[in-house]
């Protein structure tokens, strides 16, 4: 490992743009290429699907080293870190042959076309359908908080696939292609003045059966698993690393002083010892423990940007308030705080529903 961290600290010495923009697009979909052609891009995924077939360690050490040194963040996450595994575990041949080559080297950037605006917390709520037809879906509806939508080539998508059986039973999950007719996208301003996640309006859009992900009914499976990985410590790993850039701005500028600096870097070390204990194999409870790790990082950043910004730093005031924006929606997306806590009560303490 020692080796594996030495050898990424040297890359990403040579490679890290000096000067960038963490937000500009192309900066992004230009850092996921180059990690492509690095043979850093899927560290820990199979080498039959080009990854290095390395394991999560390796994968949090990259992204440990990648963001104290100031690397930007890639662009096409959700394919990599939702849309690749699922595949990888209830994708067909053709479907994984198709779309896991495009997903590594960044050429194709996913969205998430899960909630809609009666259906966040209510999944099984959605009213968007897939409709058969011969070996093809119609897709009629509309999807809303879809990050990376505007720039978005594909859609994992969940749609009702039947209007008889019982909710949680007529779900389907859908590969779709989002240049097509019938794909509106109408981007959302947000108080960070980005426009990061957008509506998505489905008419008469199309989706072969071939790029249906489980049975015409196993959208709720499919959902569940998705959610589950995007709560776990592969993503939190990277915000881990954000918050102590945070955390060095207060020690070194903002409030070098201040004794609540060292309880906030005490709970930013604990998500990474959550998250390395978290990576361990074999974890029989990894939604409930998922859903507890949810619960840590959000309300972590939230807590150390409110407390960032209310120290007026005059060189970091901006940073601040970016990130105090920026960490409102934590605790809101992957599953609201409400909902972890819900089922931290019923599945791991064992409370009443
Ligand atoms: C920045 C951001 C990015 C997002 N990106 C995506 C994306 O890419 N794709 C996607 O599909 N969605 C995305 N979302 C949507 C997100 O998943 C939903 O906003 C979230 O699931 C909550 O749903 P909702 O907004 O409909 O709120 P609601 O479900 O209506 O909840 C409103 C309030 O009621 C509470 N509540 C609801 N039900 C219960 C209950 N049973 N018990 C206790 N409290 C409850 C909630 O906790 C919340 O406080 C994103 C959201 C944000 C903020």
């Amino acid at each position: 490992m020692t080796d594996f961290r030495a050898e990424v600290k040297k890359w990403l010495a040579e490679n890290v743009p000096a000067d960038l923009d963490r937000e500009d697009v192309t900066v992004r979909r230009d850092w996921d290429r180059k990690l492509y052609e690095a043979g850093y891009a899927g560290l820990s995924w199979p080498t039959q699907h080009g990854g290095r077939g390395l394991g999560p360690r390796e994968e949090f050490v990259f992204h440990e080293e990648a963001a104290l040194a100031g690397a930007p963040e890639g662009y096409g996450r959700v394919g990599r870190l939702l849309t690749g595994p699922l595949l990888m575990k209830h994708g067909t041949d053709e479907q994984m042959s198709r779309f896991l080559p495009p997903i590594l080297s960044g050429e194709e950037i996913w969205c998430q076309g899960f909630s809609e605006p009666e259906a966040g917390s209510d999944l099984a709520n959605i009213k968007t359908t897939a409709t058969r037809e011969g070996d093809e879906y119609r897709i009629n509806g509309h999807k809303i908080w879809t990050s990376f939508g505007d720039n978005a080539d594909l859609c994992l998508l969940l749609a009702r696939t039947s209007p008889t059986e019982r909710r949680h039973h007529n779900l389907g999950m859908f590969l779709l292609d989002m240049r097509q007719p019938g794909v509106e996208v109408r981007p959302i301003r947000q108080i960070t003045g980005g426009s990061r996640f957008s509506e998505l309006y489905f008419t008469d859009a199309v989706v072969h059966e071939r790029s249906r992900v489980g049975g015409e009914h196993d959208g709720w499976k499919m959902a569940m698993a998705v959610l589950t990985e995007e709560r776990g410590p592969a993503d939190a790993i990277t915000r881990y690393v954000s918050y102590v850039g945070g955390v060095q701005r207060l020690e070194r500028c903002c409030a070098p002083e201040d004794p609540r600096v060292s309880e906030l870097r005490t709970r930013v070390e604990l998500i990474r010892w959550h998250a390395l204990r978290a990576l361990e194999p074999g974890e029989p409870r990894k939604a409930e423990v998922n859903a507890v790790f949810k619960l840590l990082w959000s309300q972590t950043w939230q807590d150390l940007a409110g407390f960032g910004v209310s120290l007026s730093c005059p060189e970091h005031e901006d940073y601040w308030r970016h990130q105090y924006l920026e960490s409102r929606g934590a605790t809101i997306y992957s599953g609201t705080s409400q909902i972890q806590r819900n089922m931290i009560g019923e599945r791991l303490l064992g409370l009443p529903r």
